[in-house]
């Protein structure tokens, strides 16, 4: 496995990284129980959670993310969306572009596979008030989050039906992509992505 997604230069805050050296180790020993994670895959899934989240956010719209987040995660996440709308505020993030995504530690926690994925992201983040107007410079930023996605040990990550193989969904015709281009599902046997790892916790590294 290549070191270019596990990175040596991790910035400033927080201090204390695992090395990518274990890191790799885990990821190889989860491998091993878990034969359907694949790290493309994978990113590419944490990313359309984050991704969804964040639009469910601008919103203020718990409710559409709940089925993705633990308990704990969501009761934070809804509480901040509740202080927001008895401010009545509603945050306005647009243009949001995932710059990079990239795996910054694996470990098991409490029975769970544990994996915490740092998101670059570029977009607005201002608020409108009661009265409609903007609150906050309103330029885009890049900013910084991770994300821990979890999933219990002995669960299994969805593998993808071979190239060329029907949509498991649909039926649709194969063509070895990731999404189904006629339903738009991960062309993955049994559960979804979704169903089986789960948003742990959110840290804000760069304030947006
Ligand atoms: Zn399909």
């Amino acid at each position: 496995m290549s070191d270019d997604w596990v990175t040596e230069d991790r910035g400033a805050p927080p201090s204390e990284y695992q090395p990518g050296a274990e890191i790799e180790e885990y990821l190889d020993a989860m491998r091993l129980r878990d034969p359907g994670w694949e790290l493309g895959p994978f990113l590419r899934e944490a990313q359309g959670v984050f991704e969804d989240v964040t639009a469910n956010w601008s919103k203020l719209d718990a409710d559409a993310s709940r089925p993705w987040m633990l308990d704990e995660l969501w009761d934070a996440h809804r509480e901040g969306i509740d202080a927001m709308r008895n401010d009545d505020m509603r945050p306005v993030v647009e243009h949001l572009a995932v710059l990079d995504a990239r795996i910054t530690g694996a470990w098991l926690e409490d029975g769970w596979d544990c994996i915490l994925v740092r998101f670059t992201a570029r977009s607005t983040d201002y608020k409108v008030n009661r009265m409609g107007l903007k609150v906050g410079d309103h330029k885009e930023k890049t900013w910084l989050e991770e994300w821990t996605f979890g999933k219990e040990e002995s669960d299994l990550t969805p593998a993808s039906v071979p190239p060329g193989a029907p949509c498991p969904n649909c039926g649709g015709p194969g063509d070895g992509g990731v999404r189904c281009r006629y339903c738009g599902q991960l062309r993955t046997d049994g559960r979804g992505f979704r169903d089986v790892w789960k948003a742990a916790s959110i840290e804000e590294l760069q304030d947006r």
